[in-house]
């Protein structure tokens, strides 16, 4: 068995207006999250674990944000891709684990939702995506809900 290790980890602004997607999830918040595609923070930081490991360089390389083809995407669709994109190289998947971190509000009654969503796009069972979210504790931008962040690890394996 050859095993690989991916890492992802991601961004985006957020504002008193527009739409909070997160793990393919539209979550009820006073915020919404700023990028070019829907700026679904978690479904990104797992496009760059997957693409990492399977060493397929970068999200923005394969759906750069100065293309209009990719305006307001549907980051469900970028990640089903990416799953194409590891299959031409006969990788699966074994495990992925996030974090995501965001003051307000509390992800814990949506996780098992994105699990859901998110097992489906990687053609894994639902118990091989672990979402765990943390605050900022207040503290810097993301403790002040400007931003959010993702991290996401994965294991592929061939
Ligand atoms: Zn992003």
């Amino acid at each position: 068995m050859n095993f690989r290790i991916g890492h992802g980890v991601d961004v985006h602004r957020l504002e008193t207006s527009g739409s909070l997607m997160i793990g393919g999830v539209k979550i009820e918040s006073e915020f919404g999250a700023v990028g070019h595609s829907d700026a679904d923070v978690l479904l990104h930081a797992i496009c760059d674990a997957l693409l990492g490991a399977a060493n397929l360089r970068d999200i923005g390389y394969h759906f750069p944000d100065t293309d209009p083809k990719f305006e307001g995407a549907d980051s469900k669709e970028l990640l089903t891709e990416v799953v194409r994109l590891i299959e031409t190289k006969n990788y699966n998947l074994v495990n992925i684990d996030c974090t995501v971190v965001l003051e307000q509000p509390k992800l814990n009654p949506h996780v098992s939702e994105m699990c859901g969503i998110i097992s489906k796009i990687l053609k894994v069972d639902e118990d091989a995506v672990s979402i765990k979210a943390t605050t900022h504790e207040k503290v810097d931008s993301f403790g002040a809900s400007k931003a959010i962040k993702a991290y996401a690890i994965c294991l592929l394996c061939s």
